[in-house]
């Protein structure tokens, strides 16, 4: 089970725009999730292990940071949250606008 260690918000500048959460999470939490699979491991394995660390951060997202916004704010995850070339993968929030979240996880 992961911890929540630390947060930052700032507006985006978008006011519209869906809010982003970003999170932080050293090698080490990611291995107790699941150990990371070799570099040249088949691509469902890493999809496996990725699956693992999503649903393992989105636990923590969902009982520590959505409930301060309120009733009905989701976060999904997504590969291309912060950049369109996928570099900056987060959650996008339903429900919630206009703000750049970031969370460390241990
Ligand atoms: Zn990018």
């Amino acid at each position: 089970m992961l911890e929540l260690v630390k947060t930052k918000m700032k507006p985006c500048g978008k006011p519209d725009r869906k809010s982003r959460l970003h999170v932080s999470l050293s090698t080490e939490s990611e291995n107790r999730i699941c150990p990371k699979p070799e570099w040249n491991a088949d691509d469902k394995v890493w999809d496996v292990w990725k699956k693992k660390q999503i649903a393992a951060q989105k636990e923590v997202i969902e009982s520590c940071i959505l409930p301060l916004f309120g009733e009905g704010v989701k976060a999904n995850f997504s590969q291309k949250a912060g950049c369109l070339c996928g570099c900056s993968p987060g959650f996008i929030l339903t429900g919630h606008t206009g703000q750049d979240i970031w969370i460390d996880l241990k």
